[in-house]
C-alpha cells in the first residue's frame, strides 16, 4: 500500500511523497525547556520518531529540523524566580529533553535549533512583515494583523470573518481560542531580559520562531509540518499566516496533528498536576522501552489513556516478543522449509507495513505481528516449523524493530560481569539437574534481561550478549 496521511489542511486522508529529490523536508514543534518534559509531551515526540522511520521504511531520505523555545514568558518568569540567567536555566531543561529522547529512543531531527539563536533572522523577518503592511506596533510591541491574510483559518476550519476586529493578546499562553491579532515582537516587561535590535527592544513571540526556522533551513514549501493537536489553533494557524505572507506559497503540503495523552479523561498538562515524567516512572522500576512502546502503540490521531495497568501490559508484550525472538534464535527446528510458514511470515510482513503505510496504524502493525507471533510459536510446539523459516522470521522481527526500536533491552548501569554471568549459569544448570524448572527459567529470563541469550546446545550450555 503507498504512504497515506490524514491531513488536518485538507481533512482528507492523502497519498503522500515529498516534492523535491526523494527527500522529505519536515518541520515538528519542539519542547518549550522551562520544566521536565512529561510523557504527554512525549506522545507527540514518540509519533514524531515512528513518522520518521516510516518515512524512511519507504525509501524517503529526511531533512527534519526541530526548534526550541528558550524564550518564552514562563521560562522568564522561573529564572527570573531563581535568579538564574534564561541561558542558564534552560540549559538544564534542554539537556534533560534530549537525555529523555535518547532513553525512549527517539531519533535525532537532523537539525535542532534554539529560538535565541535567531533572533536576527526573526527581526529580518518582522521588518518584512511591516514594510507589507502587516503589522502594527502598540507599547513598543509589534502585533500581526490578522485581517491582512485572507487564509487565516484554513488548517482549524475555522470562520474568523466579522471577528477579527482589533482584540489582542501579548502572552504566549493562549487559553480562549477566539480570534485574536498575535505578537510577533514584545516590547520587555520590567526588569525582563531584552534584545536591544532595531524594532525596539524586546524579545520574539513564540509563532515568529517557527516560521523562521522552518523558512531558514527548508525553503518556502516544506511537505511536512506536525506536533500535538493543541497547536492547531492558534500557533500552526500563525505561522501559515507569517510565512505565507512573507512568501506569497504555501507553507506546508501536509499538516500532521497527534492527539493527547490523557488521564482519567483529561489531557495530561502541567497545569493540571496530572502528569508524570519519564524520570519519575523510571524511578518506578519500568524500563524506557515500555514507556516507548505504550506511548506508540495506539495511532497517533487517536487518544490513548495513560495508565500503570497499560505500561504493565506494555512490558508483558515486549517480553513476548522478546522470547519469541529467543526462541527463533536459539531453539533447534527440523530441517527442509515450510511453504505454508514461508508465505505467512510474508504476509505479516505486508499486513505491517500496509498498516504503517496507512496512516501510521500503529495498532494494525502490532495486531499483525502478534498474530504473526501466535502463529509461529503453535507451528514451533507442533514440530511444524522449519530451519528454513528462521530467517524470515528474524528478517520480519528486524523490519519490527527498526520502526518500533523495544526488542533490545536498554544496557543498564550495573552492566553484568561475565563472572556473574557464569555464576548464574551454573546455578541454572544445578536447578534444571534438579528439575527446578521454574527457577532455571527465571535465570533465563534475568540473564536475557540483561541482554544475555542462553544457548542450550548438546554439548553444555553457551552464551552470548546481544
Ligand atoms: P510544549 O513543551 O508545551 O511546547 O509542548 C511540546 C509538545 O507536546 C507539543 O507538540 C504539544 O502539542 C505536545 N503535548 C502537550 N501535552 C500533550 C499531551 N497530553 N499529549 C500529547 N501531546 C502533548
Ligand atoms: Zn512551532
Amino acid at each position: 500500500m503507498p504512504l497515506q496521511f490524514y491531513n488536518t489542511l485538507t481533512q482528507q486522508t492523502q497519498e503522500f511523497a515529498p516534492e523535491r529529490d526523494n527527500t522529505v523536508r519536515m518541520y515538528t514543534c519542539g519542547p518549550t525547556v522551562y520544566d521536565y518534559a512529561h510523557i504527554g509531551n512525549f506522545r507527540t515526540f514518540a509519533f514524531v520518531d515512528i513518522l520518521r522511520k516510516t518515512l524512511r521504511a519507504n525509501g524517503f531520505r529526511l531533512d527534519h529540523v526541530m526548534n526550541i523555545t528558550d524564550v518564552d514568558d514562563k521560562i522568564i518568569r522561573n529564572a527570573a524566580a531563581q535568579g538564574k540567567p534564561i541561558e542558564e536555566y534552560t540549559a538544564v531543561y534542554t539537556k534533560a529533553f534530549l537525555e529523555d529522547c535518547a532513553a525512549l529512543r527517539l531519533e535525532r531531527p537532523e537539525r535542532i535549533t534554539p529560538a535565541t539563536e535567531h533572533i536576527g533572522d526573526m527581526v529580518a523577518a518582522i521588518e518584512r512583515l511591516e514594510k507589507e503592511k502587516h503589522t502594527y506596533a502598540s507599547d513598543g510591541s509589534v502585533y500581526f494583523r490578522i485581517s491582512t491574510f485572507p487564509g487565516y483559518g484554513k488548517l482549524s476550519h475555522t470562520d474568523f470573518s466579522g471577528n477579527l476586529a482589533g482584540a489582542r493578546v501579548d502572552v504566549d499562553e493562549y487559553e480562549k481560542a477566539d480570534a485574536r491579532d498575535f505578537a510577533l515582537w514584545k516590547a520587555p516587561k520590567e526588569g525582563e531580559r531584552a534584545w536591544e535590535t532595531p524594532l525596539g527592544p524586546g524579545r520574539p513571540g513564540w509563532h515568529i520562531e517557527c516560521s523562521v526556522m522552518a523558512l531558514k533551513y527548508l525553503g518556502e514549501t516544506i511537505d511536512i509540518h506536525a506536533g500535538g493537536v493543541d497547536l492547531i489553533f492558534p500557533h500552526h494557524e500563525n505561522e501559515i499566516a507569517q510565512s505565507e505572507s512573507l512568501t506569497g506559497k504555501p507553507f506546508a503540503r501536509f499538516w500532521l496533528h497527534a492527539e493527547f495523552l490523557m488521564v482519567e479523561g483529561q489531557k495530561m498538562s502541567k497545569s493540571l498536576g496530572n502528569y508524570f515524567t519519564l524520570r519519575d516512572i523510571l524511578a518506578r522500576g519500568f524500563e524506557p522501552e515500555a514507556i516507548r512502546y505504550l506511548l506508540i502503540s495506539a495511532p497517533y490521531r487517536k487518544s490513548l489513556n495513560f495508565t500503570f495497568d497499560g505500561l504493565k501490559s506494555a512490558a508483558a508484550a515486549i517480553e513476548r516478543l522478546r522470547n519469541f525472538k529467543l526462541r527463533l534464535a536459539t531453539d533447534r527446528f527440523p530441517d527442509g522449509l515450510s511453504e505454508k510458514l514461508a508465505a505467512r511470515t510474508a504476509a505479516a510482513a505486508k499486513d505491517f507495513s500496509d498498516s504503517l503505510n496507512d496512516d501510521l496504524n500503529t495498532a494494525g502493525a502490532l495486531g499483525a505481528v502478534f498474530e504473526y507471533v501466535r502463529d509461529a510459536n503453535s507451528a514451533m510446539d507442533a514440530g511444524e516449523f522449519t530451519a528454513g523459516n528462521v530467517k524470515a522470521g528474524l528478517d520480519f522481527l528486524a523490519q519490527v524493530d527498526a520502526i518500533f526500536d523495544v526488542l533490545q533491552p536498554t544496557r543498564k548501569a550495573s552492566y553484568m560481569e561475565d563472572s556473574e554471568v557464569e555464576s548464574l549459569v551454573a546455578e541454572r544448570a544445578e536447578a534444571k539437574k534438579a528439575r527446578d524448572f521454574a527457577r532455571s527459567d527465571q535465570i533465563r529470563e534475568q540473564l536475557l534481561a540483561q541482554g544475555v541469550i542462553l544457548e542450550d546446545t548438546k554439548a553444555g550450555v553457551r552464551w552470548k550478549r546481544k
